[in-house]
């Protein structure tokens, strides 16, 4: 393979994204004789929260060829089939609702989902609770992991739950042991060439590294790419307030739950992650409204932890990304090159999905300026897609109890995109052929859009008129067959292997 002149590459920065891109860099190029280096600061932690995962993690472990029996217990891994939301619609019957990851099953049983979205936004009294119509919602609701037993044969896009803290540290270890050079020290300095090019970093110990291209895997400090290189970041302030979170653990008992739950709170929301160990839970909010410690006390008291010492960690949030994550012989990973909030767990999702994109370019020989720009404006789409998403959270929120929920639905500063989605939807319109038109459905499908609009209540008043439907769904079939479906998965903590859970006396 023609390696465009770059025999070593350094990773600046040891959290999960300089983890993560160390194993694939490593397991795709070692062969090629690429040696893949990483320098992390032994004084600067890591952020080591991102605990909930997408299903695109499933490939990671894929790829690297490490079996969930082997990582799953050593990061306190549990299944997750989807996201639960509280709170954020306060009209009646849609006051909570799931969002599921997918599987094949759904071919069978979303048209009726679909179809029922459409006939209650023309007025009829069709029943739209998206639960009722998903094999990985009714999962959730049972307790189940997403695993079937091998005569169901159907696929599963489930994601993961974890310690981000364990995570990293297993996938160093799996690096490490495969050839990853890992070095520890505190970047002081970086040398540049004459043509502007990055050539080695300094570090506070006098330590001089050198390299043909670097990875900024530094986080929220961004030392190559923004302060270094001098990219300039693009804030969606104006789109998404949050900029401040909360995380504090808890104990957790019982059985396990197979999802997240997101709650909407005051001032943001707050979730609660399931690990097979304890709780992480964290409230994401905006300090325009709330200060950290009214935050704190509300978490708490959420939490039933008002008079308990659990250390509480408050972290700043900046929600936006750099104009260009590819720039000169360096590459932004991770936090370094921008953050959506965390509300549907996309982060680790997107830094696997842009190191994919580079080794492509890499492989494909594209590292013109040309193909920088094509990567930078891939990159930048995929930010807004994902940022549109998690805007109709904001949105659709019908909570009336404090100025940010009332601001948030009322925020003009929302792209053309989502408008004409939340267009087409209003006015009854079919949404995958909309989705489809605006090239929207590679960041989240139909299914996704479809259960949010009508999980949190975007409809018009029943017409008296239009009571009932002939073309609606008979319920107690679809139940039957769901129930029929669970008899093929295990209760998640069995699945985990946990064993029972203590009986109270
Ligand atoms: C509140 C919150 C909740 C989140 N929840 C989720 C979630 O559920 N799911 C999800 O996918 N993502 C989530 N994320 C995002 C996720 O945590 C991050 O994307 C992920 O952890 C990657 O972080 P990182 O490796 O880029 O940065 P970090 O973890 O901050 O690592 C930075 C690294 O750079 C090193 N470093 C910094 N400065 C220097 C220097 N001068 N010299 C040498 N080394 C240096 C540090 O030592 C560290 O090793 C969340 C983020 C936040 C803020």
């Amino acid at each position: 393979m023609n390696t465009n002149g770059i025999n070593h590459i350094l990773i600046v920065g040891g959290g999960t994204a300089g983890w993560m891109t160390a194993s694939l860099l490593n397991h795709h190029w070692r062969k090629w004789g690429i040696q893949v280096s990483l320098v992390e600061s032994a004084e600067i932690g890591i952020i080591g929260v991102g605990e909930g995962s997408t299903p695109k993690m499933k490939d990671l472990f894929d790829t690297l060829e490490i079996d969930e029996a082997e990582w799953m217990p050593a990061c306190n891994g549990t299944y997750k089939n989807g996201i639960t939301f509280k709170d954020w619609s306060t009209i009646p019957g849609h006051t909570e609702y799931f969002h599921p990851f997918g599987c094949t099953i759904d071919s069978m049983t979303y048209q009726f989902f679909r179809e029922h979205t459409v006939l209650r936004r023309q007025g009829h009294d069709v029943d739209v609770t998206p639960e009722r119509y998903f094999l990985m919602s009714q999962l959730a609701a049972h307790d189940m992991a997403p695993k079937a037993a091998q005569n169901f044969p159907f696929q599963f896009d489930y994601a993961y739950h974890f310690d981000s803290m364990l995570v990293g540290r297993f996938l160093r270890d799996k690096a490490v042991e495969r050839g990853v050079r890992h070095m520890t020290g505190t970047v002081e300095h970086v040398r540049r060439h004459e043509n502007g090019d990055l050539a080695a970093i300094e570090l506070a110990d006098g330590t001089c590294l050198d390299a043909d291209f670097f990875i900024d895997c530094t986080g929220f400090a961004s030392i190559l790419l923004q302060k270094t290189l001098q990219v300039p970041f693009v804030s969606f302030a104006d789109n998404l307030f949050n900029d401040r979170a909360i995380a504090m653990p808890s104990e957790i008992s019982g059985p396990i739950p197979s999802a997240t739950v997101s709650t909407a709170m005051k001032h943001g929301w707050a979730w609660k992650i399931p690990l097979t160990n304890r709780y992480g839970n964290g409230y994401v909010y905006s300090s325009d409204y709330c200060s950290e410690d009214e935050a704190e006390t509300e978490l708490r008291s959420h939490l039933g932890l008002l008079d308990d010492d659990t250390e509480a960690r408050h972290l700043n949030m900046r929600v936006g990304c750099t104009e260009r994550s590819w720039v000169r012989n360096c590459l932004g990973i991770g936090l370094s090159q921008g953050f959506i909030e965390p509300l549907e767990a996309t982060a680790i999702q997107f830094i696997q999905t842009s190191v994919e994109m580079f080794i492509q370019a890499f492989q494909n020989g594209e590292f013109s300026n040309y193909h920088q720009q094509k990567y930078n404006d891939k990159v930048n789409q995929n930010y807004a897609g994902i940022r549109d998403y998690i805007v109709l959270h904001y949105q659709t929120n019908s909570r009336t109890d404090t100025d940010y929920w009332i601001n948030n639905r009322e925020n003009p500063n929302i792209s053309d995109q989502l408008r004409d989605i939340m267009d087409c939807w209003h006015r009854g319109g079919y949404l995958e052929d909309e989705l489809q038109r605006l090239g929207v459905t590679q960041y989240y499908s139909p299914i996704s859009w479809n259960c949010m609009l009508a999980g949190t209540g975007q409809f018009p008043p029943v017409s008296s008129r239009n009571k009932q439907h002939p073309g609606q769904v008979n319920q107690d079939y679809l139940q039957q067959f769901f129930a029929d479906c669970l008899l093929n998965f295990k209760p998640h903590r069995e699945q985990l292997k946990l064993g029972p859970f203590p009986k109270c006396a």
